[in-house]
């Protein structure tokens, strides 16, 4: 029987509201007992435009709440060995709490150098091994925003999730990966029986109609239909593509990788594109670098 009922839309626009207004009482608070606001430092190579946007908004996200934030804006044509000394400066400065590293970097550079080159204490992405690792082991780390966003999500809106079969769509190290093992975690949310699914998995409509949680970062546009959807399972699309739409004023709109309109009236649970995870990744990225100026993950 299918479940025809409204389902609840997980509002990640609303929640990400909500924790950054946390934050900001959080950093009244260390201003009142006189400690230290958190600082980030965020680092951009070249000129790509989305990089520049998506640096902006982290930028511009810590003004709002009252952190401290530092753009450091390096040349396209930068070497590996000059990015990797900006890395340095930043590792060892004490002011610095947190810092990122916008991704792609320019062909000549070595992401996974540059990652490694960041101290574990201030990796409040959560890409360095250490910290990739320790979530594995379920320590204190920092999880990385867009898994740590659907985490929050999970949680707040009090999905239930042990005992249950979570399918993720996608492996990459961003987003996938860690979805797997975070939903396996003893831990809530967690404890779930977890799939995880790639291009050459089989059977894959099959094995999606058998998922209580499905989890969908894929990134192709509607990908998953009605038909690979069990009645009343709950959906997370982390998926955004611009689609031409002549009746809006951008000239775009925003889809996620799940067929919104015919999934979301059998699932009990779904996040909208827009307005789902795609908010919650910089409540994340602000969340991580306050405990890294609390000392939380690293005491
Ligand atoms: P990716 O391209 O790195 O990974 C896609 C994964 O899908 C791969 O692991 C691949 O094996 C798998 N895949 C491809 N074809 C498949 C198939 N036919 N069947 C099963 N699996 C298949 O993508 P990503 O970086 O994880 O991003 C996924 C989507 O999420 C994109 O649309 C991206 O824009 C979006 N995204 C959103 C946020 C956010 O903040 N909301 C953050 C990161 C990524």
């Amino acid at each position: 029987m299918e479940n025809e009922n409204q389902p609840l839309i997980i509002d990640g626009k609303k929640t990400s509201a909500t924790i950054k207004e946390e934050l900001a009482k959080e950093v009244v608070k260390i201003k009142e007992a006189g400690g230290k606001v958190p600082h980030l430092a965020a680092v951009l190579v070249g000129d790509d435009g989305a990089s520049q946007t998506y640096v902006g908004a982290k930028v511009k996200a810590c003004e709002q709440i009252g952190f401290t934030s530092t753009l450091v804006k390096l040349e396209a044509d930068i070497s590996e060995e000059d990015l990797l000394a900006e890395v340095d400066k930043i590792n060892e400065n004490p002011d610095i709490d947190g810092m990122i590293v916008q991704l792609p970097l320019p062909k000549q550079i070595s992401v996974e150098k540059v990652t490694a080159r960041i101290r574990p204490e201030k990796d409040v992405d959560g890409f360095t091994p250490a910290n990739v690792g320790r979530m594995a082991l379920n320590w204190p780390t920092y999880v990385s925003a867009t898994p740590n966003g659907i985490l929050e999500l999970i949680k707040r809106y009090e999905i239930e999730t042990s005992g249950k079969h979570c399918v993720v769509i996608g492996r990459s190290h961003i987003v996938g990966s860690p979805m797997s093992i975070l939903m396996g975690r003893n831990d809530t949310p967690g404890n779930c029986t977890v799939t995880l699914t790639h291009s050459r998995t089989k059977n894959l409509p099959e094995i999606c109609r058998s998922a209580d949680i499905l989890i969908v970062a894929i990134g192709k546009p509607e990908f998953v239909t009605k038909d690979m959807v069990k009645p009343g399972a709950v959906i997370i699309d982390v998926g955004i593509h611009r689609v031409p739409d002549e009746t809006k004023k951008s000239g775009f709109r925003l889809i996620g990788d799940v067929k919104f309109d015919e999934v979301a009236p059998i699932s009990s649970a779904i996040t909208p594109v827009p307005g789902g995870v795609g908010p919650m990744t910089i409540a994340s990225l602000l969340y991580n670098t306050l405990m890294a100026a609390q000392g939380r993950v690293y005491p």
